[in-house]
């Protein structure tokens, strides 16, 4: 047992627990002097807060038989974890003092900390946003996720192109997660299906020679605002059986056992790095399947402990699927309750539905999982026999009501016939839960006059619009603390919690001492990212030049390629034109490709190029600059965000179904410049339209085009000499001198019909909307009137305003009482 008074609050328990870490924990003399320790002993002393809390928080839920809310997830971008916790716990200052008393400065100790990749990019942070605000505001909600051994490649730019470099992010101790092998579970896979009757004749299958993997649960603490609350988030590392290789050891045959464990392990080593992008890669299934099993049975464990029987489960627990990567839990809910408790079908499909809800995060068709029949045959063959049974029964109920109209059920199947049979994921999910939701109002427009139109039409009462949010402790408190303080200092705190609070500071938009405070702030912050940028790129770029950026996944509905057409104009202008620059502009970029996109790849290396050229030409001077930092990552966002003046989000009108960066920037005090897309349209709707820089053509304008066939690129490149010249600088090999010809195909991608991105246009408005912004960046106290307006009207998009809609119109719909 430890002592008490190791897990007091006071100065000098902390300075106790720390140096008992340092000693008993790291086995290092309490003088260590390097930050890694530092950094070590820290995380442990706050763990151990943290895990007394937890056994307090659960002994609360159960006395109190609070709901339960599981969010099941292939990806938590967690991101660093000391800063978050300090905060939320309210001890950063207590800490922050030890640490100085010891001669460290806690921004150091803080760069020691490892920044987990266990994530592509918005998808993944959401999550990691909705816990924090789960716990912030007090609802029984954990995470479950995959405890990858690799996660999101680290990137590398060599000569520009793209290298993809292993994150062995385990290589140093984890001080964060807690192993509970005594929580492992028993997972089947592979395996046949025998057809047999039970003694009533029934047909009752059952599945045989299956395999088995292990799934191990390290669990990681999440900790409310306030301290109160702390929650957890369980990610499962997959390991062999002991039990079961027995068989194999007992046959003397050792080297296979060793195989079987060394495949079994196979299955949670990497995330795969395709955002948006479709994998079919069979381990990804066995990833899937392993994370949906695992967390079930986890969650049905904990529902058994206080129940008899299922009569209570949808009451109890809420299972939300982020995406549909975890919806196979809807065949492996149904194949619990069926097949191990023995329960009727119907009555299992009826909790099963009640359960669980949907979220959909996208509308490119080449992102809406499928699989082979043929495949899920392999890996769980019981899972496809009940796949088929939900349909057939869906399929029965539906045909009645729109009588023969074979298209409308060729399209609503499960199942896509076709050269290969495969089993549409979106549709299961749909099916198999009593709610759907998009994450913009446009976005859920879409879903239902769109995607799923026919789901619409059958269920209009199963849709619902939840906009997306993001956490406003991590993205302001604790990543520009400056900012965050001197609204404290106007305003108060309340912000914290309530993120609407900051609608108080719009008076503050046109008083001078409030504006100098705020602009001072901002120029520190860029004073702090240009530091990073010299040291990383070897660049020195000028704080008082504008700091435009464009930050997120490289894809081509994000449009880099607008934004660099936009600069490569800007270049052609002063350098052809002569026009003379009336203000500095640094153009910042980041961002990872997946590895197999190519055309994403190219874009990285054309940033590079472009940036090559203008930043070596002595006719620019300092009047143009193009940075492009290498590997995009939570830690490196929280650094470039507060030092943005113009965030840029510019995807084609009605590809990004939300968007969260462009938030993370508005709460920052930049300005976007973006296209009515995603949650873009309800900032606009919020900042008002004078505050805001929108430009291009809407969603239902490029339908009504595409339907039409109406977009022909050779007309704007006749008709605007401004595209013109662009063009024919990627096609001249302007930008690629020692790589003849590198470019052209760029040229050839927009021109000939083939542009499904609509780039050019959008390009003659967009040029337009920087025209404008070059003019009002001339005017500092409009702009920062404006930036100031932007903070103040940015409370709609905290995640804590998410899950409470989460809350109330998903997971309480079922007539309980609200928190
Ligand atoms: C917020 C965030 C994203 C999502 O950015 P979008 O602009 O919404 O695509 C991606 N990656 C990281 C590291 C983030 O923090």
């Amino acid at each position: 047992m430890m002592k008490p008074s190791l897990l007091g609050n006071s100065k000098a328990a902390l300075k106790k627990s720390m140096d008992y870490h340092l000693r008993c924990s790291l086995c290092k003399e309490p003088v260590s002097k390097e930050g890694r320790d530092l950094f070590l002993a820290t995380a442990f002393s706050l763990r151990d807060r943290m895990a007394e809390k937890i056994l307090q928080t659960e002994r609360r839920y159960r006395e109190t038989k609070t709901k339960r809310v599981y969010y099941l997830s292939l990806e938590f971008l967690i991101g660093r974890l000391m800063g978050n916790t300090l905060h939320n716990l309210g001890m950063f200052d207590s800490y922050k003092g030890l640490l100085t008393d010891a001669g460290f400065d806690i921004e150091e100790v803080r760069e020691q900390e490892t920044d987990p990749g266990l994530g592509n990019g918005g998808l993944g942070r959401l999550a990691a946003c909705f816990l924090d605000s789960m716990a912030t505001l007090d609802i029984a909600g954990f995470g479950y996720g995959i405890h990858y051994e690799y996660g999101l490649f680290k990137q590398e730019i060599d000569n520009g192109y793209q290298r993809e470099k292993p994150d062995n992010w385990l290589a140093e101790l984890n001080p964060w997660e807690i192993k509970r092998t005594d929580e492992k579970c028993i997972i089947p896979i592979h395996g046949r299906i025998e057809h047999f009757q039970d003694r009533a004749g029934e047909y009752n299958p059952m599945w045989l020679d299956w395999k088995v993997i292990m799934g191990i649960p390290f669990d990681i603490p999440v900790v409310g605002y306030g301290g109160k609350t702390v929650n957890w988030l369980r990610l499962y590392g997959a390991g062999s059986s002991a039990d079961f290789d027995i068989q194999i050891f007992n046959e003397g045959d050792y080297f296979r056992a060793v195989e079987q464990k060394v495949s079994s392990e196979t299955i949670t080593k990497m995330l795969y790095p395709l955002d948006t992008l479709k994998s079919g890669r069979e381990l990804r299934l066995v990833q899937e399947y392993f994370l949906v099993a695992c967390a079930l049975r986890d969650i049905i464990r904990r529902y058994l402990r206080d129940h008899e029987n299922f009569d209570r489960f949808p009451e109890r627990v809420a299972i939300q699927m982020n995406d549909t990567h975890p919806s196979l839990a809807v065949a492996e809910l149904m194949r619990l309750f069926v097949d191990e408790y023995a329960l009727p079908w119907d009555h299992a499909w009826e909790i099963t539905r009640e359960t669980l809800a949907y979220t959909n995060h996208t509308v490119l068709a080449e992102a809406l999982e499928k699989w082979p029949v043929g495949l899920l045959e392999k890996v769980i063959p019981r899972h496809l026999q009940i796949i088929y049974e939900i349909n057939r029964r869906f399929l029965d109920k539906v045909a009645p009501l729109y009588p023969g109209d074979i298209d409308l059920i060729r399209r609503i199947s499960l199942i896509e016939e076709g050269e290969t049979k495969q089993v549409r994921m979106a549709h299961l999910a749909l099916v198999g839960s009593h709610s759907v939701n998009g994450v913009s109002a446009l976005h859920t427009e879409i879903l239902k006059n769109e995607n799923f139109s026919d789901f619409y039409a059958l269920r209009p009462e199963q849709f619902v619009n939840i906009t997306n949010g993001i956490t406003q402790r991590r993205w302001l408190l604790e990543a520009n603390p400056r900012l965050a303080g001197l609204i404290s200092d106007t305003i108060g705190d309340a912000w914290i919690t309530d993120l609407r609070q900051l609608r108080r500071l719009e008076p503050m938009a046109d008083q001078k001492a409030f504006k100098d405070a705020f602009h001072d702030i901002k120029r520190a912050n860029k004073e702090i990212l240009a530091g990073i940028i010299s040291d990383t790129v070897w660049l020195s770029v000028d704080p008082d030049s504008l700091f435009d950026v464009h930050v997120k996944r490289i894809h081509e509905y994000k449009r880099q390629l607008l934004k660099i057409m936009q600069i490569v104009h800007e270049y052609l202008q002063i350098i052809r034109d002569e026009k003379k620059p009336v203000i500095a502009k640094t153009h910042i970029f980041a961002g990872k490709a997946a590895p197999g996109y190519w055309i994403a790849k190219q874009m990285i290396k054309l940033i590079h190029n472009v940036g090559q050229v203008i930043n070596q030409d002595k006719r620019i001077g300092d009047a143009l600059k193009v940075v492009f930092l290498p590997d995009y990552r939570v830690s490196l966002a929280e650094k470039i965000i507060p030092a943005t003046d113009l965030s840029e989000q510019i995807s084609m009108a009605g590809r990004e179904a939300s968007g969260t960066g462009n938030m993370k920037f508005m709460l920052n005090g930049a300005l976007t410049v973006g296209t009515l897309d995603g949650a873009n349209v309800e900032m606009l709707e919020e900042v008002g339209e004078e505050n805001i820089f929108i430009f291009g053509l809407k969603a239902k304008e490029i339908a009504e085009m595409v339907k039409q066939k109406r977009y022909r690129p050779l007309d704007y490149y006749h008709r605007f000499p401004e595209i013109r010249r662009v063009l024919d600088a990627f096609r001249d090999d302007t930008f690629c001198a020692a790589e003849r010809g590198l470019f052209q195909w760029i040229y050839h991608r927009v021109m000939n019909n083939e542009d499904p991105y609509f780039h050019l246009p959008d390009f003659m408005q967009y040029i337009e909307a920087h025209d404008k912004i070059e003019a009002e960046f001339q005017a500092p106290a409009t702009w920062t009137q404006k930036a100031i307006l932007n903070v103040a009207r940015c409370g709609k998009f905290s995640s804590d305003r998410a899950i409470a809609d989460y809350n109330r119109l998903i997971w309480n719909k079922n007539g309980l009482k609200e928190k």
